[in-house]
């Protein structure tokens, strides 16, 4: 019995093929091209547990109905992780939209037209920022948690990319549940979303380092390289959760059928920019005289106003602790220091 994963080329998905393969399930991976198909099966060392596809375009209805006439008896999960991750776009719809919906939509259509009785289980790979209202970020009475939605519709989501993006993952999960929902007596399966905030951690592999990282691990790249004199931002304040931990909430969707109908909102901590040079500063003597020093100890991780994300549900349900920043920064910041100096 295999599980299909969408989006493999993605720093997410390389680390839940990873840890699906390590558990002994047999893999079906969907990329966009065959070079990017070979590329990775080649770097996970070509096993015969993992099965690469090529999906072109998966906005097109019948994207993955290839798939599954091919594979589709052995299919028993699906992890839908693929979704466009930026916010630089001159149409919203076009490039961040219409593929988060559609692509949602059309997998779920395929497993419907051809796996209704043979797929138990689709994990969907959302976000927080499908739970969260970016309004009131500094509101401290604000508490969110595994029930909640962004608020934002149309209207907010041509604002910006940001807001393009937030909204993307949120109408991609609506859509999700209401189609388990509309279609609870015509499909068998049961539906989990994981919906991490900032995911860092170390790419799965170091050939996958770029000069400009996935969205979220770049932002740590940039730090590296923010300059002895840099202002250290204290504006931006974010939450993390750590790329194997993600990985693992999705191994965990399928091998724990208490997780079935959950939302899962993967949150380790707060952090800001003077968190994490707080780390690089303690632990990479080769960054000092790189990265500015700002005031130690004084980051969000230690003092926070705001909003309050409240996941006790979701780390109750999953039973595993989350790497704390300090692990996760140190993998993330060790892998950039090594493939740089290559
Ligand atoms: P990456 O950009 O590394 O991976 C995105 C994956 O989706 C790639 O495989 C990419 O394919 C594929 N993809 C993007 N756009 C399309 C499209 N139009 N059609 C088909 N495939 C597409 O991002 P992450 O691994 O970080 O993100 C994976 C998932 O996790 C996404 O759903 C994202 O929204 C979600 N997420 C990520 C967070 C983070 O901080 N990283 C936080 C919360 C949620 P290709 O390689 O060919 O471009």
């Amino acid at each position: 019995m295999s599980v299909l994963v969408t989006g493999s080329t993605g720093f997410i998905a390389q680390h839940v093929i990873s840890q699906l393969l390590d558990e002994k399930f047999s893999v079906i991976a969907t990329a966009r091209s065959e070079a990017k198909a070979t590329h990775l099966k080649s770097l996970f060392g070509n096993p015969s547990s993992l099965t690469m596809v090529v999906v072109p375009d998966m906005i097109k209805p019948d994207a993955f109905y290839g798939v599954f006439e091919k594979y589709g008896p052995s299919i028993k999960y699906v992890m839908h992780v693929a979704s466009p991750f930026f916010t630089e776009s001159d149409d919203y719809k076009r490039d961040l939209l219409t593929p988060a919906v559609e692509g949602t939509k059309n997998i779920l259509d395929a497993v419907k037209k051809f796996g209704a009785e043979t797929v138990e289980h689709v994990v969907v790979t959302s976000s927080v920022a499908a739970m969260f209202d970016f309004t009131r970020d500094a509101d401290p009475s604000y508490i969110y948690n595994e029930d909640s939605w962004n608020p934002d519709e149309m209207e907010q989501a041509l604002i910006d990319g940001g807001h393009a993006y937030n909204a993307s993952k949120k109408f991609a999960e609506k859509l999700a549940w209401k189609f388990v929902e509309d279609n609870k007596d015509s499909v068998k399966f049961k539906l989990t979303t994981v919906n991490p905030c900032y995911v860092f951690g170390p790419q799965q592999f170091d050939e996958n380092f770029r000069p400009v990282l996935n969205t979220s691990c770049e932002l740590i790249h940039q730090l590296t390289h923010a300059g002895a004199n840099a202002t250290v931002d204290n504006e931006f304040v974010g939450n993390f959760i750590d790329v194997r931990d993600v990985a693992k909430a999705h191994v965990a969707a399928i091998q724990n059928p208490g997780l079935s109908g959950k939302r899962l909102l993967m949150i380790s901590s707060r952090f800001n920019a003077q968190d994490i040079y707080d780390v690089m500063n303690e632990d990479f003597p080769e960054l000092q005289g790189k990265i500015p020093k700002g005031h130690p100890g004084t980051g969000a991780l230690h003092h926070w106003e705001g909003a309050v994300a409240d996941n006790t549900r979701t780390k109750k349900l999953l039973g595993f602790p989350f790497n704390p920043l300090r692990k996760t920064i140190d993998d993330t910041v060790a892998q950039i220091i090594r493939c740089e100096k290559k």
